[in-house]
């Protein structure tokens, strides 16, 4: 089987551009936030790009698209692919749309060639990867995973004080939330295409990324109080200063994600707010952030409780008070090892060159690895810019992309 003469990558290019005109902003920019005007309109031109490809296509209460393309036992759990199509302000053409139109149009090479799925195939275009609207991740696949729950999810909001309730109608979305989850089992497996977002691939110039874990952020907000006072006036002694007790706890943590020894974990400060922040006053309050990931779950929350007790430690030894919320704790994800294997066979027969590699950012297989096995297949995109309108793929990286996905599909649904 050699899917290079049923690829249409002018088609594809066509598409994406078409996709990519699509959007609150004018061109080159992309600004796509879900519920709005453009998502829905996006979301339709998908849709009647894959019924004319033959595809099936329902919906689930959240918007989660899905477009089957029935195998000859449907009755067996299909292979997914997918991505998403929403986009951040002022972001680009191809985070998310490569895996969506790039899957489709794997599909349809295999349909060119006569190819006859055991297997259905599903493509999947999951609501709302982005955090745009309602502050929160990979909306879609979280829900359909069941690790965001519809009570949760009935309290999102947006920036205007939108409920997630009234925007999902008004968009069309109805049915319990609760049906938005799916049992382990609903897929196969998952594999999703998309852009690397980072310079490894493009700078060793290497045609696709086989992604082997996915890593996940913890992330946590600390308020000190401690005692404010004059700078001058109130000595040395006795001093209780929320930024003296900040800053050890600053190091504390990079001490901790240093101290694993594994190049996967990184700890960072990246929000520290003092108050009054005055030349000659004590800080008498700090306000921080802390942002861990890794690609393995223990070994994270590892860091997490050493941070606690520092935490416990210098609010003891300076004795001033500090709070720690949990803002979110995702499951980081590990590759299943036979798509793995489908994606390094599918690559060695396209003739592609390929490296493993780690994602780094969150991506929607994150949450669907709850309920499926699943693996990643990344493309380079220029410099590693991403979300941004200069964000580019060319159309030899798409076309390889989706070369080695089609090969990758009819392995696992043979
Ligand atoms: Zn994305």
């Amino acid at each position: 089987m050699d899917p290079r003469p049923h690829l249409s990558i002018d088609g594809l290019l066509a598409e994406l551009a078409a996709l990519a005109r699509i959007s609150e902003a004018d061109p080159p920019v992309v600004t796509r936030v879900v519920f709005g005007e453009a998502d829905l309109r996006a979301r339709a031109y998908v849709k009647g790009l894959c019924a004319a490809a033959g595809l099936a296509v329902s919906e689930d209460a959240i918007g989660n698209t899905f477009a089957r393309w029935q195998g000859s036992q449907p009755e067996l759990a299909p292979v997914g692919t997918g991505s998403h199509i929403d986009a951040i302000p002022n972001a680009g053409s191809y985070d998310g749309v490569v895996g969506v139109l790039g899957g489709l149009e794997a599909i349809r090479v295999l349909q060119k060639l006569g190819f006859k799925p055991r297997r259905s195939i599903e493509l999947v275009v999951f609501t709302a990867e982005e955090p745009t609207r309602f502050g929160i991740g990979c909306l879609g696949s979280r829900m359909m995973a069941g690790v965001l729950t519809p009570q949760q999810a009935l309290a999102l909001r947006d920036k205007n004080g939108r409920g997630l309730e009234e925007l999902r109608t008004q968009a069309g979305f109805s049915g319990p939330l609760e049906s938005v989850q799916v049992p382990d089992g609903r897929f196969h497996q998952f594999v999703e295409l998309h852009i690397e977002q980072g310079p490894f691939l493009e700078r060793e110039g290497i045609d696709v990324g086989l992604v082997t874990h996915i890593a996940a952020p913890a992330s946590q907000r600390i308020v000190i109080a401690g005692e404010g006072g004059h700078a001058g006036g109130m000595l040395m002694p006795g001093r209780r200063d929320a930024l003296a007790a900040a800053a050890e706890l600053i190091l504390a943590l990079e001490s901790a994600a240093k101290s694993t020894g594994a190049i996967d974990t990184v700890g960072t400060v990246g929000i520290c707010e003092v108050f009054p922040g005055a030349v000659n006053s004590i800080p008498s309050r700090v306000v921080m952030t802390t942002d861990v990931r890794d690609i393995d779950r223990a070994r994270r929350d590892g860091v997490l409780a050493a941070l606690a007790s520092a935490v416990e430690e210098v609010s003891q030894r300076r004795g001033v008070q500090i709070a720690v919320e949990l803002v979110n704790a995702d499951p980081p994800a590990t590759s299943d090892p036979s798509i793995l294997a489908a994606l390094e066979a599918a690559a060695i027969a396209a003739g592609k060159s390929h490296r493993k590699m780690v994602a780094r950012a969150y991506h929607d297989s994150s949450f669907v690895s709850c309920i499926a096995p699943v693996a990643m297949l990344f493309i380079p995109c220029r410099s590693g810019v991403s979300h941004r309108p200069d964000e580019y793929a060319s159309p030899q990286w798409i076309g390889s992309g989706v070369h080695v996905l089609a090969r990758t599909l009819a392995l696992l649904s043979e």
